[in-house]
């Protein structure tokens, strides 16, 4: 602390205002190789920076003149030479919001119709990383971003998840816009307890308002179900009337048109399938309203990806118009595509067919938008990642999960192989009970021997298909599980490996996420 304050006293730094300059920072990390050198900034005459300790992060402060560095942070004070009184704060939730008030730079932003890129972080030390690859692109990142059950899995809240990206934003001394997704909503509580603990972009999942049987109802059946939705015929006879003209779209630029015309009846199973998930999805809309006190103050996201059958245009068309009519404003929709959308794997169907299909669901959604289309279980679909950029012309947001688990655990496999290998032995324990949420095809008898591959070897298991969706969809079991003394099995012991070898994971982070950015065609910043 000492010779940290000396130099920051010779470099003139407490005068300064914004990141300090190179020659500050290369002198500090040669007195101090813990400190992250990205993060040292001024302001208000105090300089700040954040320090690495062992599994966790304490912020560092320096003032002069006797004043309180970090007013308000909890911390330890002490004086140094010089007339410099520094403290060392660690990074609870309190400290959390105060950093949010003192640095808005680490504050998630409405995003609106920007590309974006939401990478997703289970274990919640891997936004480093995500920064890495996005620093120098042309789109906005979503940098916490987790699904309700994502965190009832890892046992995370959304205040943790929040709080773990702002401090790696701090850490980066990250200074672009980016949002927070709080993915997968379905209840009025899951809206409220992201909206206070900061999200700023929802998506909401009406799934459970949805009904499937629609698609395999007989006529009678459709009828009686389409009458129910109503508590007055002049409602239902106006949605009828909307939709008994031909309605067609034709895109000013390319000349592709698009005609709706469809029978009653096809209106009619839409409506049974779709309208109560509109109607929740415009409740939620209407809450967030309320809490937020205006549109533009948050992203909002309609998803119905984890669907059974492909979304059909006129699906995607209905729901539009519904939403549109009454006051939801959407930056982005997540439609189910035709093809498979696997977790951690290419696209599997056929390329051509998805871009005939996407360019007339880009087209819906600039015409009754515009809007951005979501790509959900977006990881690792190159094969049509130029197809996304190209058709949607930019309008799209990219979102992925679990792959920054995958590039953990591949520093794990390579960096502590014994490790590996019992957490993969658990995994395939677990596959059967933990792959019921999901829609894989993985095939264990596809996974060779982990006992009989070299050390060096293990982690190119995180090259093949089979082996990535096995450790992709245990997550939730390996970082909670817990030995029979109470204590977490593998957790501490993943995360001691993370720690020690930071710089690889970020950099595998890094390579991993900007093949993602490059295959999607988003430009370099100018
Ligand atoms: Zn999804």
């Amino acid at each position: 602390m000492e010779a940290i304050a000396a130099l920051l006293l010779k470099n003139d730094c407490f005068k300064l205002d914004g990141p300090l300059p190179q020659s500050a920072r290369d002198e500090i990390a040669k007195a101090d190789p813990a400190i992250y050198t990205d993060s040292a900034c001024a302001l208000g005459g105090q300089v700040y920076m954040l320090k690495k300790i062992p599994r966790g992060r304490r912020l560092l402060a320096f003032a002069t003149g006797g004043s309180e560095p970090a007013p308000g942070f909890s911390g330890d004070s002490a004086s140094l030479s010089g007339g410099i009184t520094a403290k060392i704060c660690d990074t609870e939730h309190a400290n959390s919001l105060l950093l949010r008030d003192l640095f808005p730079f680490t504050r998630p932003m409405t995003l609106d119709l920007k590309t974006s890129f939401g990478m997703g972080d289970r274990i919640g030390n891997a936004t480093p990383g995500h920064i890495r690859a996005s620093k120098g692109y042309d789109f906005a990142p979503i940098l916490p971003q987790q699904s309700i059950r994502e965190m009832t899995r890892t046992g995370r809240s959304p205040e943790n998840v929040m709080d773990d990206a702002c401090w790696a934003v701090f850490q980066c001394g990250y200074r672009r816009p980016f949002g927070a997704d709080a993915d997968h909503l379905k209840t009025e509580d899951d809206v409220r307890s992201t909206f206070a603990a900061g999200f700023t972009f929802f998506t909401i999942d009406p799934s459970d308002q949805l009904n499937f049987d629609a698609d395999n109802m007989p006529e009678e059946e459709i009828d009686k179900a389409f009458d129910a939705l109503f508590k007055n015929v002049k409602d239902k006879e106006s949605l009828l009337e909307r939709y008994s003209r031909k309605l067609e779209i034709a895109d000013p630029e390319t000349g592709l048109k698009a005609v709706f015309s469809t029978e009653p009846y096809t209106v009619r199973r839409i409506a049974v399938k779709f309208l109560q998930a509109i109607r929740h999805t415009v409740r939620m809309y209407r809450i967030l309203l309320d809490l937020a006190g205006s549109a533009d103050r948050f992203d909002f996201e309609m998803s119905v990806d984890e669907t059974p059958k492909p979304t059909t245009l006129f699906e995607h068309l209905f729901v539009a118009l519904e939403l549109k009519r009454k006051g939801v404003t959407l930056q982005s929709l997540a439609p189910r595509f035709p093809g498979e959308f696997q977790k951690g794997i290419d696209y599997i169907g056929d390329a051509d067919t998805f871009k005939a299909t996407l360019e007339r669901h880009a087209l819906i959604a600039r015409h009754y938008g515009p809007y951005k289309l979501s790509i959900h279980s977006g990881s690792d679909k190159f094969s049509i990642f130029p197809i996304v950029g190209e058709v949607t012309r930019g309008l799209f947001h990219e979102k992925t999960a679990g792959t920054s688990y995958l590039e953990a655990m591949r520093v794990v496999a390579r960096k502590a192989p014994a490790l590996y290998r019992e957490i993969h032995a658990f995994a395939l324990s677990r596959f059967e009970e933990d792959r019921a949420s999901y829609h894989v095809t993985t095939k264990l008898s596809a996974i060779p021997d982990v006992n009989k591959i070299a050390d060096d070897h293990l982690e190119f298991l995180f090259d093949a298909i089979d082996s990535r969706q096995l450790i992709h969809i245990t997550y939730g079991s390996a970082l909670t599980q817990r030995g029979e003394d109470g204590k977490l099995v593998f957790y501490d012991r993943i995360m001691d490996v993370l720690d020690e070898f930071e710089e690889d994971y970020y950099n595998g982070l890094a390579s991993h996420f900007e093949r993602h950015i490059k295959s999607l065609g988003i430009p370099p910043l100018k």
